[in-house]
């Protein structure tokens, strides 16, 4: 039998072929379809040509050999539960033709809609309906869609040369809005509509419907690797998908007159998180008008207002269905509607994009069934378990990002205002063109930018993401800036009416003041308001209540809420969490967030506090054993009183020391003006200075002289490092808080190095212990960084105590990447798909994750109960975290914000099992 690559949705439950569980082969959008289908919502009936057939379009250049065959059996279905064909002279069926990748990509795929629109079914749909207008309205937007999306790559068209046409139209007939043209004037735009196509496509418009929908499928799988869509799957981190799907659906009308709407809603507010629905619409028109924020949408609340009894009708049932499907899907939906005439079609449902926020306390309320806010009632949808799957790392990141200080923010007064469609603050430099925005952030990354235009497109993605707010003239909640925005949790001010952009001046007024490129605005994303210069923004409730020890923050509804989600995931991880601390404010800190321990100590950080640099410095320039001895003497009574800080500070949780590791140039200066002040406080000749410098200077300093390289060499380095942890965890045990010293050997290779620094850990160790007759008991381990470790696990576990998986080197030195330069080929990489994503963000699970999991095994092969953590950058980062789960490790260490992530995705990595 034939593969199957079209599924039909509609006619109810007998008729329908998929549900939501098919999304990898339906599409999102396809699957919901289907599932709406079968539970009876109102939706226009279509077919869903699949996946599968656009990964062969995508591999050949051609359909699958059945497909069209296929495509037309399920038309003619199609032709016959609605009483319409195709092209039809008398009642024609018209489509729409929509893309649906398996997950959403807002405004990134290409649509066409009133697909079917010929010369002659345009008189049939007159006639069937009554209505020429709409049957000239829908003819010239079909032109203009056809021509844009499915002509355009191919020719010079696109939809400014329709706009023109219209506009010109407009003002020649004085029509203030489009919908003020009459049946005959429209009829006259379509012929302007199909000279202008004939005239840059070089061909008369298709009058043949079949051609029109093929060529139409055609567009939607090309779409699927435009430049803009592959940089929205790479700034959003989509991969593994082998295609988009194509939904082709019957037409209903929004735009026939005043009892017709179309519109998008959502069940709760994905800014705010509040539980109550919200939408917007426009009556009289078609769906891409909301999206593209051509004319400004009534509020879903109003529509219980309108005059005609129909939409009021249409709009009470939409509120009950939208109520239905949160319920079916246990999850807040995204929704889009069409009123026909006063009846109801449900076009598209699909789990709500929302602002950190937002995520967490839709999973909060939806758990508890409390509205966190006013304490008022609500639906319990989930448990704690399914409400925590729902929340993701990034949704607790955002809610620990700054707002702005309230109280200097009361002092400004705003220029404008828009609607607050993506929260938090962002202060930055007007930037009006998002090539541009791209551009400066790519020479200086520490740019901050605020992208403002009339409104965005998809071509805008990477200037959006290059800001750190958006801010935009027209457009609504819905609108594509407002979507993407809340989708990255970035702050966004949209619809800023006020607002005149001046781009090729580079100015943008309000209120009779003009303000240009580069000058400083701040946004208030959550209130909508627009300020001129910088306002100091202020901590979030949690970091306020957490780290600095604001009291009143500890009763704020936002740091209930993270209350909450940390303790489900608490209650449901099986691993450790720890955090990577070099001071005992940070190590305060991270406790805090939740951190049962240290788990990378990184001890260079402290020699550089202070004047201790002096002293490291004069250990590296020492020419005698004498003069290096005395050298590192001074130090040591700095390190002990650091450890000291840090023992006391995690009170009786363990913490892991790791001995120096980068190599000694890093300590010293590089321009002469610094080597000069170097020589003076030094007391010894420039040349000395120079000389040593030159002398340290390596090719390749990621593999030179560092690690425990450094120790062997100088061993009294590794001396002085334990006899201060050791002092330091003595004094603090005796003073009644008891200290879990680890301490670490970094970057070995080899068995012979590790046993070769332990000897001299333990000697010193021991010796300390015993004269203070103290009862400290301490650990000494390895961090697993070179490759070689981790194939000679097994021996290394004979000495080592525990490891600790250092997979930032560990990442550097098998894929031979150098992590400080990977950003110059990177993006081309991810580009080009050769790397899914950055391997120092998510561990690479089949390569260096083999050598992790291998480790593990190997190492606990010779000593059981081996202690294996990581604490690479990947220790915090939720996918990485998971596979930690999965590979048996005791505990993640990361840094101490990304604490309350990590806790959060190694309760859902336990969920997952
Ligand atoms: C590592 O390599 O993963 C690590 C934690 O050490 P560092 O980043 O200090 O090299
Ligand atoms: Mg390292």
């Amino acid at each position: 039998m034939a593969k199957k690559y079209v599924y039909f949705y509609g006619g109810g439950k007998k008729m329908t072929d998929g549900d939501r569980t098919m999304r990898e082969i339906l599409g999102g959008k396809g699957a919901n379809l289907a599932e709406m289908c079968n539970a009876d919502v109102p939706v226009p009936p279509g077919f869903t040509v699949s996946t599968e057939a656009c990964a062969v379009y995508e591999d050949k250049g051609s359909y699958p050999k059945e497909m069209m065959q296929q495509v037309k059996v399920e038309l003619a279905k199609l032709e016959k539960l609605e009483g319409k064909k195709l092209g039809d002279a008398k009642n024609p069926l018209l489509l729409s033709v929509r893309s649906g990748a398996a997950q959403s990509m807002p405004g990134m795929m290409d649509t066409v809609l009133n697909l079917g629109m010929t010369d002659k079914s345009v008189k049939g749909f007159a006639e069937a309906t009554g209505n020429p207008r709409a049957a000239y309205d829908c003819y010239r937007r079909f032109i203009d869609m056809f021509g844009d999306v499915v002509m355009g790559p191919y020719s010079t068209l696109n939809h400014h040369h329709f706009e023109e046409a219209l506009t010109k139209i407009k003002k020649k007939y004085k029509a203030k809005q489009d919908t003020d043209l009459t049946a005959e004037q429209l009829a006259e735009l379509v012929d302007d509509y199909k000279a202008i196509y004939k005239k840059h496509v070089g061909k008369p418009f298709p009058q043949d419907p079949m051609k029109q929908l093929e060529l139409s499928i055609n567009a939607v799988f090309d779409s699927w690797q435009t430049e803009r869509a592959v940089k929205y799957r790479i700034l959003n981190k989509i991969t593994g998908l082998i295609g988009t799907a194509v939904n082709v659906q019957t037409m209903v009308f929004g735009n026939m007159g005043d009892d017709c709407a179309t519109g998008v809603a959502f069940t709760r507010d994905g800014s705010t998180g509040e539980a109550k629905p919200m939408g917007e619409y426009l009556v009289n028109a078609q769906g891409e008008d909301v999206v593209a924020g051509i004319r400004t949408p009534i509020n879903l609340d109003e529509i219980v207002n309108e005059e005609d009894q129909g939409l009021v009708k249409a709009g009470k049932q939409l509120l009950k269905i939208m109520a239905k499907l949160e319920k079916h899907y246990k999850y807040p939906q995204d929704v889009e509607f069409t009123i026909q005439q006063g009846k109801l079609y449900m076009l598209q449902t699909r789990n709500a994009k929302r602002v950190g926020l937002a995520g967490v306390r839709w999973a909060v309320e939806m758990a508890t069934g409390v509205d966190q806010m006013t304490g008022e009632k609500l639906p319990k949808l989930l448990n704690a378990k399914e409400a925590l799957m729902t929340v993701q790392g990034s949704d607790l990141e955002q809610l620990l990002f700054p707002i702005f200080d309230a109280k200097a923010e009361a002092k400004q007064t705003p220029i404008c205002s828009g609607l607050p469609a993506g929260p938090g603050a962002a202060v930055g430099a007007i930037v009006l063109n998002s090539d541009k925005a791209e551009q400066m952030k790519k020479k200086n990354p520490n740019q901050k930018l605020i992208l403002v235009r009339h409104e965005t497109s998809p071509e805008d993605v990477g200037g959006m993401g290059a800001a750190e707010g958006i801010l935009t003239s027209t457009g609504g909640m819905t609108s594509h800036a407002a979507v993407v925005a809340r989708g990255w949790g970035k702050c966004c001010i949209c619809g800023a009416g006020d607002l005149k952009i001046n781009e090729k001046k580079g100015t943008i007024s309000v209120g009779g003041k003009t303000y240009k490129e580069g000058e400083t605005i701040s946004l208030n994303g959550s209130t909508g308001k627009v300020y001129v210069g910088e306002i100091p923004s202020e901590s979030s409730p949690i970091v306020a209540a957490l780290v600095e020890g604001n009291k009143a923050a500890k009763k704020h509804w936002i740091y209930k809420m993270y209350e909450v989600v940390s303790e489900w995931s608490d209650k449901f991880r099986k691993i450790n969490v720890r955090t990577n601390a070099d001071s005992p404010a940070d190590s305060k800190n991270a406790r805090a967030f939740g951190a049962e321990g240290i788990g990378l100590c990184r001890t260079e950080h402290m020699f550089f506090e202070g004047d201790r640099i002096t002293d490291v410095r004069r250990f590296i320039l020492a020419d005698t054993d004498k003069e290096r001895n005395a050298a590192i003497k001074k130090l040591l009574p700095h390190q002990r009183k650091d450890f000291v800080g840090i023992f006391k500070a995690m009170d009786g949780l363990p913490v892991t020391v790791r001995l120096l590791d980068p190599p000694l140039h890093e300590f010293l200066p590089h321009t002469e003006a610094d080597m000069k002040k170097m020589a003076k406080e030094l007391s010894v000749p420039l040349s000395k200075v120079q000389e040593r410098v030159a002398e340290l200077h390596e090719f390749n300093p990621m593999l030179g002289h560092r690690g425990c390289r450094l120790s062997i060499t100088y061993p009294v380095l590794c001396e002085m490092q334990t006899r201060a942890i050791i002092e330091a965890a003595v004094k603090v045990q005796e003073k009644g808080t008891k200290v879990l010293p680890e301490i670490m050997i970094p970057l070995i290779g080899t068995k012979a190095e590790l046993d070769y620094l332990e000897k001299i850990v333990r000697r010193v160790a021991d010796e300390i212990i015993k004269t203070k007759k103290s009862k400290v008991k301490y650990m000494v381990g390895t961090m697993i960084e070179i490759p070689r470790a981790a194939l000679t696990a097994d021996q290394v576990a004979e000495t080592a105590e525990f490891f600790s998986f250092g997979t930032n080197d560990l990442t550097q030195m098998t894929f031979g990447y150098s992590r400080d330069d990977i950003g110059s080929f990177l993006p081309d990489y991810l580009e080009e798909k050769i790397l899914e994503t950055d391997p120092f963000q998510q561990i690479d699970e089949s390569g260096v994750g083999q050598l992790v999991e291998m480790a593990v095994q190997k190492g606990r092969s010779t000593r059981p109960k081996l202690k294996c953590g990581i604490c690479g950058e990947h220790g915090g980062e939720p996918n990485s975290v998971k596979f930690c789960v999965r590979t048996g490790l005791d505990y993640v260490s990361c840094s101490p914000y990304r604490v309350p992530i990590a806790r959060l995705a190694a309760a859902q990595a336990a969920l997952e099992g």
